[in-house]
């Protein structure tokens, strides 16, 4: 009887690995046919300034727009994208998208702020990557001082020569270069200079600990005072509450970004911030000091 238990689980397991196998050859497909038919949008997420509450930026994200199963999260199919060597030809169409997007909030006449655009590690695998965006930007008639490039601490800690090499022949195009969810990744810092790094940002996990129900801000403000001591910018991400933001103000964050201020919205509605500002940030005016 126990044997016959054993003999059911094993069919059991083996069952379940079919469908997750199963699951995963339908997603690949998917994906694929989606990126043919261009199946995906770009939100964009306000960054603003902590003192004025002004508007000083945004970060591109992408969403699968599938036609059955509905809006898909980056979560969801990045890493699969990565795996099956599709995500250069994601990356692709996210930077022409951002840059096209950029030219149509120019033509709308109002003044512009850089756009940030995520970069997974697998990216740098490709040799052709910069020429690829320079390709696109050249195309598009894109300024490189209005893209910046977020890669994340545990991607550049990858640290294959061709990552660096890859980033500082970006670096001379004229493109920025932000440190995304700093803090969750390695000790050494010694990369901050090597990859000549333009901004960090605080990871969401460290901002969400630093209001008074929590923990104290020593993490934040210990990245804030290394940000200054170096002369690097910086962003606090993941922003959802009043007291978050005020803490950060206190401890002299210069930029932040958050559902407290905007969530991820549509080309169009991110066209109109540019020319009306984000009502929900003008509270970072009232400075309490
Ligand atoms: P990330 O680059 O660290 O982006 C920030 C994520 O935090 C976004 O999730 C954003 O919607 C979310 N977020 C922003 N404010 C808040 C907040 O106040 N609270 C909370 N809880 N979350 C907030 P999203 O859009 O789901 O993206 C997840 C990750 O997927 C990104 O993390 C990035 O690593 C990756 N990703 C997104 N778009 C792209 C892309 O075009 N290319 C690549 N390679 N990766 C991308
Ligand atoms: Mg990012
Ligand atoms: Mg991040
Ligand atoms: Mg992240």
């Amino acid at each position: 009887l126990r044997r016959r238990d054993a003999l059911d689980a094993i069919q059991c397991y083996t069952e379940r690995m079919k469908v997750d196998a199963f699951a995963r050859l339908s997603m690949e497909n998917a994906l694929r046919v989606a990126i043919d038919r261009e199946q995906f949008t770009l939100l964009y997420q306000p960054k603003v300034d902590a003192d004025a509450g002004r508007v000083v930026g945004c970060e591109a994200l992408i969403r699968w727009e599938h036609p059955d199963e509905g809006v898909i999260g980056p979560d969801a199919f990045i890493p699969l994208a990565e795996e099956i060597g599709l995500i250069h030809q994601l990356g692709q169409w996210v930077l022409r998208r951002a840059c096209e997007d950029l030219g149509r909030w120019r033509a709308s006449g109002n003044a512009l702020v850089p756009v940030a655009v995520n970069l997974s590690a697998s990216q740098f695998g490709r040799q052709d990557l910069v020429d690829q965006v320079r390709a696109v930007l050249d195309e598009t008639g894109t300024d490189p001082a209005l893209i910046e490039l977020e890669v994340t601490e545990s991607a550049l800690m990858r640290d294959t020569r061709s990552t660096a090499e890859l980033l500082v022949q970006m670096h001379d195009m004229g493109l920025s270069l932000a440190v995304d969810d700093f803090g969750t990744g390695y000790s050494s810092l010694a990369y901050l200079k090597r990859f000549a790094v333009n901004t960090l940002k605080i990871d969401r996990s460290f901002v969400q600990d630093c209001d008074a129900g929590h923990d104290d801000p020593a993490i934040v403000r210990a990245i804030i005072g290394m940000a200054r001591s170096l002369g690097i910018g910086l962003v606090a991400e993941g922003v959802e509450t009043v007291a978050q933001a005020r803490v950060l103000q206190a401890e002299g964050c210069p930029v932040m970004q958050g559902y407290l201020f905007a969530r991820p919205m549509a080309a169009d509605q991110f066209g109109k911030v540019l020319a009306v500002g984000l009502p929900e940030a003008r509270m970072l005016a009232r400075r309490p000091r």
